[in-house]
């Protein structure tokens, strides 16, 4: 198929409906014309300049357009456009973050043997736990370097959470160009926010084509590991379809996710209940909503996604909320990419790599936004300024989505300052609370009676369903796997012991070598940068270096200081409590981040990405000790 030959009007369309700033970058870099350069920041173009922009590309793409690979630029004129993209000049750290943001490399983010491939003992072999973006992006990685892996799969499927998730009208909340692999980069996304199941198909085709598929054990949910200290090997115990199997490994890198474990409510009286509750995660194909009365609680990500759905399917629905969330509109949500966008994609060199980046960068500077501004609050503010506008802004969104309806924004107005949870994306939750069919309850949920959900009032709330969007368990890390390292200590044990969860640089446990838990305890970047994949692929970095110095250097063991993980962790301790989630006017303890028993954060990262990046990113090796003679591991018993 010839994607050239497009007419005058179908470009022109095109150009119209691309990001200006993305297109402005391409034909810059196409072209060196500093005309484009000259230009300003996407939003602060006025329309003579878009006008201007619009009909020079437009005339380029009538007589160059077609697919093409631009090189990456010199590091300097990198630094350049990369800068003119958000007219805020990246300093060094946010340059080493985000340079690979652009995709000019056919691997970013991976990592390579530092002076060629040595020789691998025979035997020696990685186990990747889980098959989700991780696990699938790890199999990629090890595979590029040759290094033997087996990746190990609890579910029949890959996707991970991508393939549990099947609730109605899943979707990404961030836009699909950079919520993929930045090696695998054809994708057609049919919308500019892919939907679960397109997700999963993209997951699937990557695994496939990857050779990752090939070298996955699916229904073999890991249930032990143990260091065997003699041998420098982990024993693996999986319970699979046909019994418990044996394996071991020389390394282990779990992808097993945060997003693994659905958190499940027992509600007092659900045995009474005639009708059916259904987990958002345990969603399944026949679950039939036509006409139902629908009771649902849950205003995280998931109920909030769903809710338009539920409306249009069921007579009633009635909305329980417990924690009332900010919610924030997005551009082009749940619309269709259209055609001549995905053939700009393809016939606008470099317009791939500088839409990704520029897309991402509006995300680029909210760390401050999570953070107090003393100055602001004795001149009377909230948090900070930038808090406050968008305080005002949300308000202001949920005002106009609302209708002006006082009874509803009463209710749905959160008491704490935005930015301390994760930001939701509406996807017509609001619109949906003024629906005829659509009652929300504030009075909270006493239990469960045969036809119905009572609350504290006494009042029943008659339902054929109970939806439950109640999220995952997201602290039981690597949960129900037992993991037992040196001297027989079992990880969770210790963490229970402790006060909770930890690790170093989210990854690595004194006492448990070989062994990187990617998405692990404090690792979810609590500011902008990076959608989830790229922190994978950081993160994998990050292991492969250290097997990759095991290999290098003859050495059977990696393993974190303990000094290097206490000072690691006083440091985040220190840094989390600047944010506002640890703070009164974040409403403390009012989400998952934080554990109040310990009041500590539990799972976000709190440093500002571009930092967090360059500690999770490189080895520090003298943090880290590496003993052992690497042998090949005596075959299991
Ligand atoms: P979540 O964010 O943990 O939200 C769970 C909701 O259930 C909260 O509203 C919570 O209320 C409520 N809840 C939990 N236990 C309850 C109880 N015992 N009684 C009453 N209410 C209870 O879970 P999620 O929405 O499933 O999201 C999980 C993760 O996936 C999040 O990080 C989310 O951002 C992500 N996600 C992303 C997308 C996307 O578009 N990319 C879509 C879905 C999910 P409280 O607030 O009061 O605790």
């Amino acid at each position: 198929m010839s994607e050239a030959k497009k007419d005058a009007a179908y470009i022109r369309r095109a150009v119209e409906l691309a990001d200006l700033n993305a297109v402005k970058l391409a034909m810059f870099h196409i072209t060196r014309d500093e005309a484009f350069a000259a230009l300003p920041v996407g939003p602060k173009m006025d329309a003579d300049q878009k006008a201007w922009l619009i009909d020079k590309t437009a005339a380029w793409l009538e007589q160059n357009a077609g697919p093409a690979d631009l090189a990456e630029p010199e590091e300097a004129d990198l630094r350049r456009m990369m800068d003119m993209v958000t007219g805020i000049p990246n300093g060094e750290m946010e340059f080493n973050l985000r340079r690979d943001l652009t995709g000019f490399k056919e691997f970013p983010y991976m990592v390579d043997w530092t002076n060629g491939k040595p020789e691998i003992p025979e035997g020696f072999k990685v186990a990747v736990i889980g098959s989700g973006f991780a696990g699938i992006g790890t199999g990629v990685q090890l595979d590029n370097l040759g290094i033997p892996y087996t990746v190990y799969e609890r579910r029949a499927d890959p996707g991970g959470v991508w393939n549990i998730n099947r609730y109605p009208d899943v979707r990404v909340d961030t836009i699909s160009i950079t919520y993929e692999f930045l090696f695998e980069r054809d994708h057609e996304w049919s919308e500019y926010f892919g939907r679960g199941a397109e997700v999963r198909e993209y997951l699937r085709k990557v695994s496939k084509k990857r050779g990752v598929f090939d070298k996955t054990r699916f229904e073999h949910d890991l249930k032990q590991a143990t260091w065997d200290e003699a041998r420098n090997v982990w024993k693996l115990e999986f319970e699979t379809p046909n019994g418990i199997l044996k394996e071991e490994a020389n390394a282990i890198i779990s992808c097993a996710g945060l997003f693994a474990t659905p958190k499940v409510v027992e509600w007092e009286g659900q045995e009474n209940f005639k009708g059916e509750i259904v987990h958002t995660a345990l969603w399944n194909d026949d679950i039939d909503l036509k006409g139902k009365k629908i009771a649902t609680i849950g205003q995280g990500s998931t109920g909030i996604q769903m809710l338009g759905a539920l409306s249009r399917e069921g007579s009633e629905v009635t909305v329980f909320q417990r924690t009332a969330q900010w919610m924030m509109p997005r551009e082009k949500y749940g619309e269709a990419m259209e055609p001549e966008v995905q053939w700009l994609v393809h016939n606008l060199p470099g317009y791939w790599n500088w839409w990704r980046y520029s897309a991402t960068s509006g995300l680029f500077e909210t760390h401050g936004l999570m953070q107090v501004d003393p100055e602001w609050q004795a001149k009377g503010g909230i948090v900070s300024e930038a808090n406050d506008q968008i305080r005002k802004d949300l308000t202001a969104y949920m005002t106009y989505q609302l209708g002006g309806r006082q009874d509803l924004i009463d209710k749905v107005m959160p008491d704490y300052a935005p930015f301390s949870r994760r930001p939701i994306v509406d996807n017509g939750w609001y619109k949906a609370l003024t629906n005829d069919n659509v009652e929300l309850v504030t009075t909270q949920i006493k239990r469960l009676v045969p036809e119905g959900v009572e609350t504290v009032d006494g009042k029943v709330y008659e339902a054929d369903v109970f939806v439950t969007a109640t999220g995952f368990d997201v602290v039981k890390y690597l949960w129900p796997a037992q993991y037992t390292g040196k001297d027989g200590v079992d990880l969770h044990q210790k963490w229970d012991e402790g006060d909770g969860p930890r690790a170093y640089v989210g990854m690595m446990h004194p006492g448990f070598p070989n062994l990187w838990t990617l998405y692990g305890p404090n690792s979810q970047p609590v500011s902008g940068g990076p959608a989830q994949p790229v922190w994978f692929a950081i993160w994998c970095g990050y292991a492969t270096q250290c097997i990759i110095k095991m290999l290098e250097t003859g050495h059977a063991q990696v393993d974190v200081k303990q000094d290097a993980y206490d000072r690691y962790n006083a440091e985040l301790d220190a840094e989390a409590h600047k944010l506002i989630s640890m703070n009164e006017v974040g409403g403390v303890g009012k989400n998952y981040y934080v554990n109040t028993e310990h009041m500590r954060l539990q799972v976000n990262s709190p440093f500002y990405s571009p930092y967090y990046h360059k500690l999770c990113s490189k080895p520090v090796w003298d943090e880290l000790e590496i003993t052992g003679d690497l042998k090949v591991p005596e075959a299991a018993e």
